[in-house]
């Protein structure tokens, strides 16, 4: 497998079990399919140890503007996508295979993006103190409200993981 942008081998590097594919020449890595989630968390050990890996080899390129080839289907041309609504983040992302590549520096912006667990619950408790549901017995109507409420505050939450960190 090579880096995309320099054609120089990956290295297969396992992150808390989780095998990854680093260009040592620019910091750059390639992650297979499903596999981002469990890396964009900077709070999480294994997001912290993958950050902490590639930055010794960060070399930002000149420009990362030209489209790269999948590196496991070398046929495939990854196609550039915003990773968030806010469009923060630019990831590649191959069409074929679901893999991701990252260019240096880009796993620890989009880990910046994220909010910890102790913001998250902070936000929650205010959400739910301004949307407090009412409940009461034999209404079910108002339980089906109350449903929608909480599906509310979940969705407000997933805003607010973008809104929050610009
Ligand atoms: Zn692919």
């Amino acid at each position: 497998m090579q880096c995309p942008r320099t054609a120089t081998p990956l290295t297969k590097v396992n992150v808390g079990k989780v095998a990854v594919y680093v260009s040592e020449k620019t910091g750059g890595v390639f992650l297979t399919n499903q596999t981002l989630a469990l890396f964009e968390s900077g709070e999480e050990a294994r997001g912290q140890a993958l950050a902490r890996h590639l930055s010794q080899f960060h070399h930002p390129l000149p420009s990362i503007d030209a489209r790269v080839n999948c590196p496991t289907c070398s046929e495939t041309v990854m196609l550039r996508r915003y990773y968030s609504p806010l469009h923060v983040v630019e990831i590649d992302e191959c069409p074929g295979c679901g893999g991701i590549w990252l260019d240096t520096g880009e796993l620890k912006k989009l880990q910046s993006l994220m909010l910890n667990a102790k913001e998250r619950a902070m936000l929650r408790q205010h959400l739910l103190a301004e949307h407090r549901p009412v409940s009461i017995e034999g209404m079910p109507h108002l339980r089906d409200s109350q449903r929608k409420e909480f599906n509310k505050i979940d969705r407000l939450l997933d805003l607010a993981d973008w809104l929050i960190q610009g």
